[in-house]
């Protein structure tokens, strides 16, 4: 690999679970992926406030430990004053990292609900924060699916680092060359910010092929075929594993400055997928 390891920047997102388990399992995990010395964790926000007080409440919890945490954050329907509650309550907790968005309306909140671009958001933090925290929004190498056309998704991307957006975090995908492509064309549209490949591992297909119809995320067709032949969930491990580690490898021999995983709150198969790249913190 031509890639300098201790350059990269690995990162690992996590969601807010409902129970007490999923919290005992959440911090074990953590924990876990430490020995990975990642950046950052991330904490996942549902836009509409709907996980409003888990993620605040996690993310301070984690803080006091010392642990580097970015809370995910968006509007969603919620005003001005709940939003900068918010960021004082990270601010005080020593926060220094943000993942800014626009977030999407969980089903049944449709008509309480208004979103936010998110370049309103970075814009809206940078003015009542400065530069305290270091933020990242979301970019789409398969382009977001409410978008107009490709151009605009791109011109829109670099309106968040125009905002104060100072690194992007991509949307999983599978077909490498979709970030590269997509990477020369922010760098034609003058953005110069690093973005990040998304990471999803493949653990369950037939829960990721539905995942990715809603987020226009690609599965390609060699790869759709083959995983729905097995019926033994191992073969779908062991076939996901060397799929997302080959397309790891690729993307940090083309130059990707690092890797932010979806871990889906599991230590499996993040931690063996890294393994295996020999990525060992
Ligand atoms: P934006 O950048 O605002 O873009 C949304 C759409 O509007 C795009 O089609 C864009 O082309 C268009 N657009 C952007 N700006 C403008 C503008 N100024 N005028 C007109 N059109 C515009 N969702 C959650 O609910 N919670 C999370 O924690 C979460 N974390 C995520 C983490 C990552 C790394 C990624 C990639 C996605 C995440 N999402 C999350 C999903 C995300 O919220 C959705 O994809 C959402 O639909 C778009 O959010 P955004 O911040 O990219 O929106």
């Amino acid at each position: 690999m031509e890639q300098n390891m201790s350059q990269l920047r690995i990162s690992f997102e996590f969601f807010p679970p409902k129970t007490e388990q999923g919290r005992e399992k959440l911090y074990n995990t953590r924990e876990q992926l430490q020995a990975f010395n990642p950046a950052f964790f991330s904490l996942t926000y549902g836009a509409g406030g709907t996980t409003r007080d888990t993620t605040a409440n996690i993310v301070t919890g984690l803080r006091k430990d010392g642990i580097s945490i970015a809370p995910h954050l968006s509007f969603g329907g919620d005003n001005e004053e709940i939003v900068l509650g918010l960021l004082e309550r990270y601010k005080e907790a020593g926060v220094d990292r943000i993942v800014a968005l626009r977030g999407d309306i969980p089903s049944g909140m449709g008509s309480v609900a208004q979103l936010v671009y998110a370049n309103e958001l970075v814009a809206f933090i940078r003015r009542h924060t400065g530069d305290h925290f270091q933020l990242e929004v979301a970019a789409y190498p398969e382009i977001h699916p409410e978008a107009e056309s490709y151009d605009d998704d791109i011109r829109f991307l670099k309106g968040k680092f125009e905002a104060g957006a100072d690194s992007g975090l991509t949307q999983y995908f599978y077909n490498p060359d979709a970030y590269f492509y997509f990477m020369d064309q922010c760098e034609k549209a003058g953005i110069n910010k690093p973005i990040y490949p998304g990471i999803m591992p493949i653990t369950n297909f037939a829960n990721l092929a539905r995942f990715s119809r809603n987020c226009g995320a690609e599965i390609p067709r060699w790869l759709k075929y083959r995983m729905e032949s097995y019926r033994d969930p191992e073969d779908v491990k062991k076939l996901g594993l060397e799929v997302v580690t080959d397309l790891c490898e690729t993307l940090l021999d083309g130059g990707a400055p690092g890797l932010h995983f979806y871990t889906m709150n599991q230590v499996e198969p993040t931690s063996s997928i890294l393994k295996a790249l020999d990525i060992n913190g």
